[in-house]
């Protein structure tokens, strides 16, 4: 077992620190190349909804646990911004409250697809949290190249 916690403003810039430091966690359990990309676009479609509807791009603080767990990976990911009225809607393909500004509203179900297990909590004017979970393959002996 191994644990982080990552406090960041919600910044645009900060989207891609998070993903690499989430990748950095995960790199001792050796993942595929795929794995950690898969890992890399979950945390950053999470990440990028923390500024863009939490925080509708003003100031806020973002925290981010992971945590392992023999071969998987959990990561939480949590604002406390605006908060989503109805999640069930949220979660559908192509729903967005954004169309202006040409989102696809493909964020959630691309978190859902990448990893193996996905859940969001949100609470009108108290935040949101996306928590995630992916398993790692086991390591297969000589396929380190892959790597
Ligand atoms: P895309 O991710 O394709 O750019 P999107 O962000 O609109 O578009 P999703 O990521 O699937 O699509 O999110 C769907 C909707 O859920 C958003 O349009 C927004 O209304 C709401 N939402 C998602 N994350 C948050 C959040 N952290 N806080 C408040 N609302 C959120
Ligand atoms: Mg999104």
């Amino acid at each position: 077992m191994n644990e982080m916690k990552l406090y960041i403003p919600a910044r645009s810039e900060n989207e891609v620190f998070a993903r690499n430091v989430v990748a950095a966690f995960a790199l001792p359990l050796n993942p595929t190349l795929s794995e950690l990309s898969d890992v890399k676009t979950a945390v950053s479609e999470a990440v990028t909804n923390c500024i863009v509807h939490g925080y509708r791009d003003r100031e806020g603080e973002i925290q981010i646990t992971c945590r392992t767990e023999g071969r998987r990976l959990h990561i939480e990911i949590s604002d406390s911004g605006r908060g989503i009225g109805d999640v069930e809607q949220a979660l559908q393909p192509f729903f967005t409250t954004l169309e202006d500004e040409e989102r696809s509203g493909m964020g959630f179900t691309i978190m859902q697809t990448f990893m193996d297990e996905f859940s969001v909590r949100s609470k009108p004017n108290e935040g949101t949290t996306v928590t995630m979970t992916k398993c790692f393959a086991p390591e297969a002996d000589g396929d380190a190249d892959a790597r």
